[in-house]
């Protein structure tokens, strides 16, 4: 998928002032929210969970080799095949190249974030083959021909007004039928039209959410079961994932299971959890006769030698973009790439560079909401900080940027002048404030009085209270 990180200012403006899309936002936010608080209020194991999930991804990390030789070795001693690919035009290659042997007209794709990362769907229509999205959302916004907005939730960002004239439109096509309003009524179509794909489809792709490498199992968790359709559905199954997604053991991937299916919806487990072991064997009653997984890297190798490594443990749960303010306010197209919200902001850097995201890891008030539901313990804002440091350093922040730093620099290594030159400049904006107890526009402070008042200063400046508390012994 093209970038259009570059753009961030104008797509969150241009977000902000789209009503269909507040509309839609507003409605999903705090379903989210209150369902994850929910799963977890009477989860007291919960920390406890969150600590084993980090150090399972830590561990696995740190012998990632090891892993991923152990995945590919029981991979193929079930009759698997295993193919590694290096970049995203390394994996395009590999699936089209899989679907022209087998002369695929008709491909059936599973929900797979690797797969929109390495624009997926792209390639295969360009080979002349069709490629129907099956996961409800996603099948929405193919439709529509847009990206996804959301990892877990792809169409979070329409409205059922917007669903049902896109299948009017993409269905009916002229039709005189009834544009159809509710929610049962939209699924019971979408379900019979992508009957016949499923069972016209000759190569099914999805994603895994987890690898296991002592048995060459993969997990696949969907709430919809169009990823069990299209695994075994079709005579030849390839899945794609980030080579990040490979655990131990059956029982970590139990345990990251656990926390991902609370973090992501707020469910005890999700309503379909497959393990697919190879293809189908003898006397197995269904099952592709043939099983491919192609391991991507595209940058994941370099993430783990960088301070980034940590990133690496995501499982994709949304957590961090639910509880994000600015996720919240401005959706995920605004983000411009395949990840939106806090873990996209580091994600897209990595995989994308710096130059052309540079206002991404600036998307953040640094509230730290998102690391403390993060079911991995990902330091989101420290990573985000970090990437504001390295852009510093390559000298891709702007010169009024550079000079306010290095002013507060000089000062912030000298605290006496700092407390004096902070508590004049308060004084004073504090009388010029006096009379209306606010200002509608400072100098250098623009972007801030182009929305909202500035507070005239009151009282004392924090250090000042702070000095005075501990004095008074409080
Ligand atoms: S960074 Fe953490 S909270 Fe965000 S998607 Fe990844 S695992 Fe979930």
């Amino acid at each position: 998928m093209k970038s259009t990180a570059h753009a961030f200012k104008a797509n969150a403006n241009r977000a902000l002032k789209d009503d269909q899309l507040q509309q839609a936002l507003a409605k999903a936010k705090d379903g989210f929210v209150l369902k994850r608080a929910k799963a977890f209020e009477h989860y007291p194991e919960f920390e406890r969970l969150r600590e084993h999930g980090k150090r399972i991804k830590d561990h696995t990390l740190a012998h990632l080799d090891h892993y991923l030789e152990r995945f590919e070795e029981q991979v193929k001693a079930r009759g698997g095949h295993v193919h590694w690919a290096e970049t995203e035009q390394e994996a395009r290659e590999i699936i089209v190249g899989i679907c022209r042997k087998h002369k695929a007209r008709s491909v059936t794709k599973g929900k797979t974030m690797a797969g929109e990362e390495v624009s997926l769907n792209e390639a295969i229509e360009e080979a002349g083959i069709e490629a129907v999205e099956t996961d409800l959302g996603e099948y929405i916004i193919q439709l529509a021909k847009e990206p996804p907005s959301h990892i877990i939730a792809p169409a979070v960002h329409k409205t059922r007004q917007q669903i049902s004239e896109l299948f009017d439109t993409h269905h009916h096509k002229g039709a005189l039928k009834a544009k159809l309003r509710e929610v049962p009524e939209l699924v019971n179509e979408a379900r019979g039209v992508l009957r016949s794909k499923f069972l016209a489809s000759d190569v099914g792709i999805t994603g895994a959410n987890f690898l296991v490498a002592e048995t060459g199992s993969m997990f696949l968790v969907t709430n919809e079961g169009n990823g069990d359709l299209t695994h075994t559905l079709p005579p030849v199954h390839i899945a794609i994932a980030g080579i990040e997604k490979l655990v131990p053991r059956m029982e970590d991937a139990s345990a990251l299971l656990r926390l991902l299916a609370r973090s992501a919806t707020g469910q005890d487990a999700s309503c379909y959890t497959t393990m697919v072991t190879g293809p189908k064997r003898e006397g197995d009653p269904d099952g592709p006769e043939e099983f491919h997984i192609v391991l991507l890297d595209n940058g994941r190798t370099r993430m783990l030698g960088n301070q980034f490594r940590e990133m690496l443990r995501c499982i994709r749960c949304g957590a961090c973009m639910n509880h994000c303010p600015v996720y919240s306010a401005i959706g995920g197209h605004a983000y411009g790439w395949v990840y939106p919200g806090p873990m996209g902001s580091v994600l897209t850097p990595m995989f994308v560079g710096l130059d052309g995201t540079k206002d991404l890891p600036n998307a953040c008030t640094l509230n730290g909401r998102c690391q403390s539901v993060c079911p991995v313990k990902i330091p989101l804002p420290s990573l985000l900080r970090d990437l504001r440091q390295q852009q510093f350093e390559a000298g891709l922040v702007g010169k009024s940027t550079r000079w306010g730093l290095g002013i507060w620099g000089f000062f912030a290594r000298r605290p006496g002048l700092y407390h004096w030159a902070s508590g004049l400049g308060m004084r004073l904006l504090g009388r010029l404030g006096r009379r209306r107890g606010r200002f509608s526009s400072l100098p250098m402070a623009g972007a801030w009085t182009g929305s909202r008042d500035f507070p005239a200063p009151q009282g004392k400046t924090f250090h000042q209270l702070w000095k005075q508390r501990k004095e008074s012994g409080q």
